[in-house]
């Protein structure tokens, strides 16, 4: 039996980076960046106000207090750059610090001792010394031309949104969500939440936890079916994943040793090449890894449902990183809260969570109710922790590692209650 790096050398090994497409600003938000971002602006674009008050012209020395002022023009944000004048001008936010200025005093710096009919101020006195550039924002000051401002894989969220629109990035080049087609097998399955269910019949939770997660990893489900315990119904459900353009086909149960585990027979009807089938881990032991012959990925998770969850977030997922064109996954290292008694050789994944200890500083938790068929702490879990197969009982205190959720989720903290 391998143990997890070799499985997870033989996944990476077979995804790659998936097909780039162009899309509109609009469009993008969710999806990974196909290339690096370079910026071929200035931001700001141009020397502008940071403040409302006047333009002064102040040429690299300080301009004093007492020193006055004609006001002889006024800027506001969206006027012209090019506009010029003596003096002093009167300057909003924002607005371009006129040609031939540069340094902007605060209103609340200034006494305004005329005013025209209007009411504009006419005439100004500096209250206190100000230095040469005080309050312009500079152009180029946050981002210069040529600067790369976003790498390739970076998820589009609400600050790559600001940072992509302020470059005025009309068409992004994303990578194409990797398609994934989820197939439950077992014939006691149920979907529809309206039926009730016979003797020996349960519900199909896989399916719907699954396609949660998937979507979150940054892929698009294209199919979910559930089939009974047949291998005929099983390539019906492939044959459609496939017409559907399914990159990755994830199906759960039917991989152990029972006589309906039928997944390994199907992939053998498929001529798909089997990778491997269990890896020595906990829980999830029967996992089962497949190519079919034009490179389509078969996962077969067993089927209780924190085994597929295992085998999602740690086989899955990073062959759907992979795809994105992220870099392998780093984990958290945070001290263990309390003593955990691990008597495997497998390495374990383990229902978690973050929290505070009682001087703020964060740690991991080991939930109770480990069992594989338990979905109920499932709902507290916020973390995955993980000990490697070289660790026994670990103590309190002893760094281990930790996984968010899902790959682009670090680990929540929660406050301990
Ligand atoms: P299997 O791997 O097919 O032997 O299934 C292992 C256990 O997981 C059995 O108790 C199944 O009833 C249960 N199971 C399988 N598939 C699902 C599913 N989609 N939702 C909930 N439980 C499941
Ligand atoms: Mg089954």
């Amino acid at each position: 039996m391998i143990d997890y790096n070799q499985a997870v050398q033989r996944i990476l090994a077979l995804s790659t980076r998936g097909p780039v497409r162009h899309r509109t600003l609009s469009e993008a938000a969710g999806l990974a960046l196909a290339e690096d971002i370079r910026s071929d602006v200035d931001l700001p674009p141009f020397d502008n106000a940071a403040m409302d008050g006047f333009a002064l012209s102040a040429k690299g020395t300080v301009l004093r207090a007492g020193s006055e002022f004609e006001v002889s023009g006024r800027q506001v944000a969206g006027d012209d750059q090019t506009r010029a004048g003596p003096g002093a001008w009167e300057i909003t936010t924002g607005a371009a610090v006129p040609a031939g200025f540069d340094t902007v005093v605060p209103v609340e710096q200034v006494s305004v001792l005329a005013r025209t009919a209007a009411g504009d101020p006419a005439r100004i006195r500096l209250d206190r010394d100000i230095d040469a550039g005080r309050h312009v924002r500079r152009h180029g000051e946050d981002v210069a031309t040529g600067d790369v401002v976003l790498k390739a894989g970076a998820r589009v969220a609400a600050a790559e949104l600001a940072m992509l629109a302020s470059l005025g990035a009309a068409r992004l080049a994303l990578v194409q969500p990797p398609r994934v087609a989820l197939i439950a097998t077992g014939r006691e399955l149920v979907d529809d939440p309206a039926q009730p269910l016979a003797s020996g019949q349960i519900r199909n939770s896989n399916g719907p936890f699954l396609a949660a997660r998937v979507q979150v990893a940054g892929a698009e489900v294209v199919l979910q079916r559930t089939v009974g315990d047949t291998v005929d119904e099983y390539l019906a459900a492939v044959e459609a994943a496939r017409a559907r353009g399914a990159e990755l086909i994830l199906s759960t149960g039917a991989v152990s040793m029972g006589r309906h585990d039928f997944v390994p027979q199907a992939l053998q009807e498929l001529a798909a090449t089997v990778h491997f089938h269990k890896v020595a881990i906990r829980p999830g032991k029967p996992l089962l890894f497949a190519s079919l012959p034009d490179g389509v990925l078969c996962f077969g998770l067993p089927g209780n449902p924190v085994s597929s969850a295992v085998g999602l977030r740690f086989f899955v997922e990073p062959a759907i990183r992979a795809r994105l064109g992220l870099a392998t996954e780093r984990p958290l290292r945070l001290p263990l809260a309390a003593d955990y008694d691990k008597r495997t050789d497998f390495r374990c994944f383990l229902k978690g969570r973050v929290t505070l200890d009682a001087d703020g500083r964060a740690r991991a938790e080991v939930l109770d109710g480990q069992e594989s068929f338990r979905i109920r702490p499932l709902l507290a879990t916020t973390a995955w922790v993980v000990l490697d197969e070289t660790a026994g009982p670990v103590r309190a205190g002893s760094l281990v590692d930790v996984h968010g959720l899902g790959h682009w989720q670090p680990p929540a903290i929660g406050s301990g209650e």
